[in-house]
């Protein structure tokens, strides 16, 4: 008896989403979604190119359709009762709403858990039910907890007799340092010398093919996209993706966890993985991602510190935002704790394409994630939402925003990090206070501010630094929430003992949401 067909979606391109190797496989190429919002470039042609080189590869074990809709493209593809298809669960919600209307009308056999992740979704809903919510009694799922029990379960980064290796599940006290000083790379740092750029891909005719579609939508089609066109980044075949978690684990994992918070303006990678694109789009699990670093400590290669730090993010903070996706419920999404109801401004939203913004740092962030549509973490959280949620921005408009403009952007993903990690949107579900911080922090973290025409410890005047002054101005403005919580509580206080308060939170208040 020959296996059903899968449909793959276009998240769903590694091994594991076939039962066997020579699955028959269906592919739908659904364009309709760029004419619906406006994506980067970059994101739609990495996506495109992914799905055309498994098609080339499977050969006539898929059947590829290219259409409007998911619905036409099963129409096309003689999907019906007749000729059922069997699905692996989809990343979001309204996709598993449109499976699930497929089981009732016969043309879905069966839809198989998700995969791509840590643990699976049932084994979550038994930790937070049994686990976290009742030991800290607070309901809160702590991701320390979580990244815990996700380790002994795969055994991880254990010792023989099953504690953590070198004594301690964190090393956070040897990982995030400020960035090397008086060096513009971090392949200049001591430490860190001869650091190799990341791996990057070599296009081929189906990028070509992929690059000359995008242009006849843009030009025949009405279809828009934000950000720059430019060579493909990231890996979008199963042997790319090992090749680059390789490079990575060989040559770039060493200094990453002592780096990982730090930027520079001069290194947009610094010691990144920069895997996030290929993982979402299923094409490595992260299990064999943080075996193959783990592999690398064991042989002596490189230190635990770096490699718990990178197992940390990959099945820690990656699978506990997965899950809390589907715990928290589709309404989670709407949450606006902090009532931030202003849009999010042009500037912003299509990336600083005039050079309007002088603040070296969000200029130089927004420039990587035009030219890229690829920052790293702390830019994403520090610089980018940090100054969305000192303004007042609608967590709904910004989640948007971040899951068009980064081509690792899915819903699943956004939503946790922006409205709960970044926004507070959520009231706490998340993160216990919310993450608002002055020019003080970006210039300990970065070398932006030696460059700026603003001066982080400046509040008041003309070169006041639009993140110091946005944090009193955060801080009065939500002064009543944060006095209340032991955790932000001395931020009030500061506020309090400023002698010219009320004159910076009327400068932020003309400032608005203009480009700084
Ligand atoms: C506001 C905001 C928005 C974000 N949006 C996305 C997104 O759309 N897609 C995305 O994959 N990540 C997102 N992240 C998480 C993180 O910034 C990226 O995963 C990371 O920067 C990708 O680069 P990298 O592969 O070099 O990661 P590395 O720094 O090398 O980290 C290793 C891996 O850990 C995983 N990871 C680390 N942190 C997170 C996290 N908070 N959530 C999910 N995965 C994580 C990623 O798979 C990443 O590849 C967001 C974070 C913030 C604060
Ligand atoms: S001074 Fe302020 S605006 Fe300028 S780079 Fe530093 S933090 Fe950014």
């Amino acid at each position: 008896m020959t296996t059903p067909r899968r449909w793959l979606f276009a998240d769903q391109l590694g091994p594991h989403f076939l039962d066997a190797p020579d699955q028959p496989v269906l592919l739908l190429e659904a364009t309709g979604v760029f004419r619906r919002r406006v994506f980067h470039r970059r994101k739609a042609h990495l996506i495109l190119s992914a799905l055309r080189h498994l098609a080339a590869e499977l050969g006539d074990q898929a059947l590829v359709v290219r259409s409007a809709t998911y619905r036409a493209g099963l129409a096309e593809a003689g999907v019906s009762a007749a000729a059922p298809i069997t699905v692996v669960d989809p990343t979001t919600h309204a996709a598993r709403r449109f499976v699930r209307q497929l089981v009732d009308d016969g043309s879905v056999a069966q839809v198989l858990p998700a995969r791509g992740f840590a643990i699976e979704e049932a084994q979550f809903e038994h930790w937070a039910a049994q686990g976290s919510a009742s030991r800290l009694g607070r309901g809160r799922l702590l991701m320390e907890d979580f990244y815990r029990d996700v380790r002994r379960h795969h055994r991880l980064l254990l010792d023989a007799d099953g504690r953590p290796e070198g004594g301690a599940w964190n090393y956070d006290a040897e990982n995030r340092e400020p960035p090397p000083k008086r060096v513009r790379t971090l392949a200049d740092a001591d430490g860190a010398k001869g650091l190799p750029e990341p791996w990057w891909p070599v296009e081929d005719d189906v990028d070509a093919g992929v690059r000359d579609d995008l242009d006849r939508m843009a030009r025949d089609d009405g279809v828009r996209f934000v950000g720059d066109d430019g060579p493909r980044r990231f890996a979008v075949t199963r042997a790319e993706a090992l090749t680059a978690l390789d490079h990575f684990v060989t040559h770039r994992l060493e200094p990453f966890g002592t780096y990982e918070d730090a930027m520079l303006a001069g290194d947009p990678w610094m010691s990144h993985s920069m895997l996030s694109a290929t993982m979402n789009l299923g094409l490595l699990h992260p299990v064999e991602a943080a075996q193959r670093a783990e592999r690398a400590y064991r042989d002596g290669a490189v230190r635990l510190a770096s490699v718990e730090g990178y197992v940390r993010q990959l099945v820690g903070w990656r699978d506990y935002v997965w899950h809390l996706y589907w715990h928290l419920g589709e309404d989670y999404r709407a949450r606006n704790a902090l009532q931030h109801t202003d849009d999010v401004p042009e500037w912003f939203a299509h990336l600083d394409p005039d050079g309007a913004v002088e603040a070296a740092c969000l200029k130089d962030v927004l420039r990587g994630v035009r030219e890229e549509g690829w920052v790293h973490h702390i830019p994403r959280l520090m610089v980018l939402a940090n100054y969305a949620l000192q303004r007042g921005w609608s967590p709904q408009q910004l989640t948007d925003w971040f899951h068009r403009v980064f081509v690792d952007g899915y819903d699943w993903v956004m939503v946790a990090n922006v409205v709960g990690m970044s926004q507070h949107a959520d009231g706490g579900v998340l993160a216990t206070k919310p993450y608002w911080s002055g020019g003080a922090y970006i210039d300990r973290m970065s070398d932006y501010c030696g460059g700026c025409r603003y001066d982080p410890k400046k509040r008041l005047g003309e070169d006041a630094c639009p993140f110091t002054a946005g944090y009193w101005a955060f801080t009065a403005r939500h002064q009543e929430l944060l006095a209340a919580n032991p955790r932000t509580r001395r931020a009030v206080g500061g506020l309090h003992r400023l002698p010219d308060a009320d004159a910076v939170v009327a400068q932020e208040r003309e400032r608005g949401s203009a480009a700084p």
